[in-house]
């Protein structure tokens, strides 16, 4: 009959597998690769949507003056027609050239105005292209990113498939009440709770066993049941 404890070793030794599988799962350095890209891109997106803001402030402004000078130009022929409908005093027909002299004036600043405007326009229109590029560079790194992670990732997952169907093998060969108490143990001990006694020293904690506490043990029958006086480990005798 096979030493439970000795079975036990091994289900130890492939659930450090397994936690160093998930340990290296949760470091693989296409996560931060690709935490890094995620900032990148939240942070390209808020400058375009910033951008984007800006540039709908001025083309709002642009539409309002467009508008005032819309309204001033139907003013204009307003004026223009009632000068043509031929009235003949001169200081009304005067005026009313002043008056469309005026309009015109205010036309012209409202045109700066606006070409003003515009050019604000232009380096926001440069930037967004910027931006734009920048987005579709980092979608495109951030693609390949999540491909090599899914890839390491699948890569760890068969490893770790692999150990735990070996585990669940083993398990199911070892007394149910044996394999809690391992568990139990394991939990409490930093997940290491079996170690081999090689020389009188504990596999785990590395100390030696007193001469006494060498002395009883071997002469216990082969499947009984060992602690290490250091750490408490269950030892396993060769
Ligand atoms: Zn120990």
């Amino acid at each position: 009959m096979t030493n439970q404890w000795e079975q036990l070793l091994a289900v130890q030794t492939l659930d450090t597998t397994i936690t160093q599988l998930d340990h290296r799962d949760r470091q693989l350095p296409e996560r931060t690769v690709l935490a890094d890209l995620d900032a990148k891109l939240s942070e390209v997106r808020a400058e375009t949507a910033a951008a984007e803001a800006a540039k709908a402030d001025l083309q709002r402004a642009q539409k309002k003056i467009e508008d005032e000078i819309a309204d001033i130009e139907a003013k204009i022929e307003h004026d223009n027609e009632q000068l043509y409908a031929g009235g003949s005093d001169p200081s009304v027909l005067q005026s009313l050239q002043h008056e469309i002299e005026t309009r015109r004036g205010q036309i012209t600043s409202l045109e700066d105005d606006e070409l003003e405007l515009m050019e604000q326009v232009e380096p926001i229109d440069e930037q967004l292209t910027a931006l734009a590029a920048q987005q579709v560079q980092l979608d495109d790194q951030a693609i390949r990113a999540t491909a090599d992670l899914a890839t390491k990732e699948a890569e760890i997952g068969v490893e770790r498939d692999e150990a735990r169907t070996a585990r669940d093998a083993l398990v199911a060969d070892i007394d149910p009440e044996a394999v809690a108490r391992y568990e139990t143990s394991r939990k409490r001990l930093g997940g290491v709770a079996v170690a081999r006694l090689d020389g009188g020293v504990c596999g785990a904690c590395h100390m030696k066993l007193s001469a006494v506490e060498h002395d009883r043990i071997q002469h216990l029958p082969a499947d009984a049941e060992v602690e290490c006086e250091d750490c408490g480990r269950f030892l396993v005798r060769s």
